[in-house]
């Protein structure tokens, strides 16, 4: 690991100011940024320690907004979460431990960086998004745990965040401050599909520091599924959020988004569109309507099975979602 400076910012302009020197990076729960710091994935010369901002507030004042430095568990167990935002409070639930939710937090989450076993690789191999350039060995190796939609030539990662897909599926908003002012991003594009430059993660500028989530109205029927390979700890292999309106039993409205299928939150608008008017009961018709978003997956040779497992995922977050 090389040497860097450790300062503690006493506000958001000191942390501006900071974000403004190149070189700085960053530091809040650090249940991902050591990751980093100890992989060679990011060696700054100054670590900045945002943990002491006025960012941990979560108010619900017809809007649900979450401070960036809220901590995961907490967030779960506040009240309106819990009754009014099941697939949030999921999504949160069945991240990472019980211990490391204690510390990370929301904004945390959203930076995650891929696991692509590549991209964590203790030696440096081909990595576009860690050496820009020098290729991908995903593309020629295991693409099992790869996206099957939105990847490039550059690079065919997927985004490890849980909480990513709950937040599009909530169509809310990731409120950031800059130099500029504060600017608002969707959760659904908050993240960044590879073409030419994927080692640009996210829509966050590099000068830019994220305050706030915030959630536009409660999603009562709502649902996260998460598909792994051990419940008790452990990345999604796939994973569906799901949040509906409805009438009885039948869907007035609805909202999807995939995780680990691509480098962002995947949204199946035609499914969403194609399922208004059926009813959750209808196994058949979801899974048609969720079919129609499928129509442009594009697996690699090793991850095909992604293509079913997600499409069921989906049809029994909606089942759910109730
Ligand atoms: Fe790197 Fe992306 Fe290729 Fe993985 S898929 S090796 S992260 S370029």
């Amino acid at each position: 690991m090389k040497t860097f400076t450790y300062h503690r910012a006493a506000d958001i302009p000191a942390v501006l100011e900071a974000l403004a020197t190149p070189g700085t990076q960053l530091i809040a729960g650090g249940t991902e940024m050591v990751n980093w710091l100890k992989e060679g994935i990011e060696s700054p010369a100054r670590l900045v320690d945002i943990s002491g901002l006025p960012l941990t507030e979560i108010t619900t004042d017809g809007v649900l907004r979450i401070g960036a430095l809220a901590r995961m568990s907490d967030v779960a167990a506040h009240p309106a979460v819990d009754s009014d935002y099941p697939v949030l409070r999921d999504s949160l639930l069945r991240a990472a431990s019980a211990q490391l939710r204690n510390m990370a937090t929301i904004g945390g989450n959203l930076q995650q960086r891929t696991r692509c076993p590549y991209f964590r690789s203790d030696t440096l191999v081909a990595c576009n998004k860690r050496a820009p350039g020098s290729g991908c060995s995903a593309s020629l190796g295991d693409t099992s745990g790869q996206a099957i939609f939105g990847w490039s030539e550059s690079c065919v990662a997927t985004h490890p965040s849980d909480l990513a897909v709950a937040l599009a599926a909530l169509d809310a908003v990731v409120v950031v401050q800059g130099p500029g002012g504060e600017r608002r991003i969707s959760a659904t594009e908050f993240h960044r599909l590879p073409g030419d430059t994927p080692e640009v993660h996210t829509e966050l500028a590099p000068d830019e520091l994220i305050v706030a989530v915030e959630i536009p109205s409660p999603a009562p029927h709502s649902h996260y599924l998460k598909v792994r390979e051990r419940v008790s700890y452990e990345f999604a292999i796939v994973s569906a959020a799901a949040v509906v309106s409805l009438d009885g039993d039948t869907i007035t409205s609805a909202r999807i988004a995939l995780g680990g299928v691509a480098h962002r939150p995947w949204r199946l608008t035609a499914a969403e569109s194609a399922s208004t008017g059926v009813s959750l009961s209808d196994r058949n018709a979801l899974a048609e309507a969720v079919a129609l978003s499928f129509t442009d997956a594009r697996p690699l040779a090793d991850n095909g099975y992604k293509v079913t497992l997600a499409q069921r995922t989906a049809v029994r977050a909606l089942e759910e979602a109730r």
